[in-house]
């Protein structure tokens, strides 16, 4: 037997018994460089992957080893060492590392115009810990028994924990195994709305509604943006019903669960409720380090182990943010040539942290948010709709809603007393912004920095 022929039995074992996405994520680009005297020598793309073998699987390794060859003693892992093809024992050679360019985005991905799914969110790459396992594994079922197991499924949970990772891994996986033969449908709930309304107003509502009767796995997320608006509530009901009936996929996320968003008809909260719903909370140490430490192998980069255990720690409640960080200190270190230390990362990190230990209030929010549009507080409050004045008003309350997690009649009522509605508006307009507007996350970023360092 070769040492890949080995190595390839071994790995067939190990796959058993770890989770495909750890497999994958650790186990790739590995492989048998020499075997001396029952001593094994195991070859690795970098660190993370030493580190995370040497202490997380190294036994279970061993075993599967021994299972194929009784005679191995010990296994070591080595960095950036291959063998060639051809040979068990040649000198080792180094692998070259690929480089990324600064500015460019790492890997490009184009969102599939039939469905809406972005391609690169699929279950391979979803990392599990036991703050998502449940919804993960409820995930995979859903996609086993389309229509059957789990309709509707709900999956709910706070801000940039995976959800919509999650959901789009069940459409992704869904054209995967059914390739053309499912319709698959991914789309937010504003989106839907607007839909609804523009097809009302060109008096084509009839096509609107046949065009969503024929999908066979409907995504909706962000479910909870409904909330208030009775005539799409009113049609995504019959929809919901027409695919429910036909025992049709429906797969739905929300920041919350079915009873706890406020003027939600209880008839859609009560079918939400009647399918499977799964949460994901926050991710415990462990998880946060994991991930990053897949994410930066996913980018070809390095960072000491300092750095990580510190974005771990300091970065708590949301795995985007523990991405942007992540992302912002490659950028950096790509920029200075130089790997960063801890005291820069704290730098770089100031604006982003999601969980300050400083106690702020919604003054502080006004206040801050006045000073940097450089208006008085009065002015975010007053009746006045000049554009100067209603843009700062919407960062306020979209800093209010994320910080401080106020309810939107709370901050409808603190800025002046406007109708929930308004500030529901801002809010799922700055959330959408704030994914793709670069310099709007700085703003808010610097904001922030002011509101946490007063
Ligand atoms: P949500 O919809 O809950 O706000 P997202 O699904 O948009 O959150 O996740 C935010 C970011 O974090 C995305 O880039 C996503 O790929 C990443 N992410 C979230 N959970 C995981 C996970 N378990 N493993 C890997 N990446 C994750
Ligand atoms: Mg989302």
């Amino acid at each position: 037997m070769t040492n890949q022929e080995l190595w390839q039995a071994a790995l067939g074992e190990i796959e058993l018994n770890i989770s495909k996405t750890n497999f994958i994520t650790w186990f790739k680009s590995t492989e048998i460089v020499k075997i001396k005297d029952g001593a094994v020598t195991v070859g690795v793309p970098n660190g993370f992957a030493k580190e995370w073998l040497e202490n997380k699987y190294n036994k279970l390794i061993l075993k599967a080893l021994r299972n194929i060859s009784p005679d191995t003693k010990e296994i070591e892992f080595i960095i950036g060492a291959f063998s060639s093809p051809d040979s068990g024992d040649r000198p080792l050679k180094l692998k070259k590392k690929e480089t990324v360019l600064v500015g460019q985005p790492f890997q490009e991905f184009e969102i599939n115009k039939e469905t809406h799914l972005n391609p690169k969110y699929t279950f391979d790459n979803f990392i599990v810990g036991s703050f998502n396992e449940l919804a993960r594994a409820a995930a995979q079922g859903v996609v086993k028994n389309l229509g059957a197991l789990y309709n509707p499924f709900f999956i709910y949970g706070g801000v940039g924990l995976g959800k919509t990772h999650l959901i789009q891994a069940i459409g992704n996986e869904t054209v995967r195994l059914y390739k053309n033969e499912k319709k698959i449908c991914y789309i937010s709930s504003e989106k839907f709305t607007s839909e609804l309304v523009e097809s009302l107003y060109k008096g084509q509502v009839e096509e609107f509604k046949n065009n969503y009767r024929q999908i066979d796995l409907l995504i909706i997320d962000d479910v909870q943006f409904l909330a208030g608006k009775e005539k799409t509530q009113e049609e995504f009901f019959h929809t919901f019903n027409a695919l429910y009936q036909s025992n049709k996929q429906i797969v739905i996320s929300s920041d919350r669960p079915p009873k706890a968003i406020a003027t939600l008809e209880e008839r859609l909260k009560s079918r939400f409720e009647g399918g499977m719903i799964a949460d994901i909370s926050f991710p415990d140490f462990e998880s946060r380090l994991a991930i990053l430490k897949a994410k930066v192998m996913e980018k070809n980069f390095q960072l000491s182990e300092e750095v990580l255990n510190y974005l771990a720690n300091n970065i708590q409640k949301n795995i985007r943010e523990l991405e942007g960080a992540l992302n912002r200190l490659v950028i950096s270190e790509k920029l200075s040539g130089s790997s960063v230390d801890i005291d820069q990362v704290a730098k770089i990190l100031t604006g982003i942290n999601s969980s300050p230990s400083k106690k702020i209030s919604f003054k502080t929010i006004l206040q801050a948010v006045a000073e940097f549009y450089d208006i008085n507080t009065s002015q975010l409050i007053n009746r006045c709709r000049k554009k100067e004045l209603v843009y700062p008003r919407q960062i306020a309350m979209f800093l209010m809603r994320e910080e401080l997690k106020s309810s939107f009649p709370f901050i409808g009522e603190k800025l002046g007393g406007r109708d929930h509605t308004t500030v529901m508006y801002a809010c799922e307009k700055l959330i959408r912004e704030v994914e793709t507007n670069e310099s709007l996350q700085q703003e808010i970023n610097l904001i922030k920095e002011h509101m946490y360092n007063r």
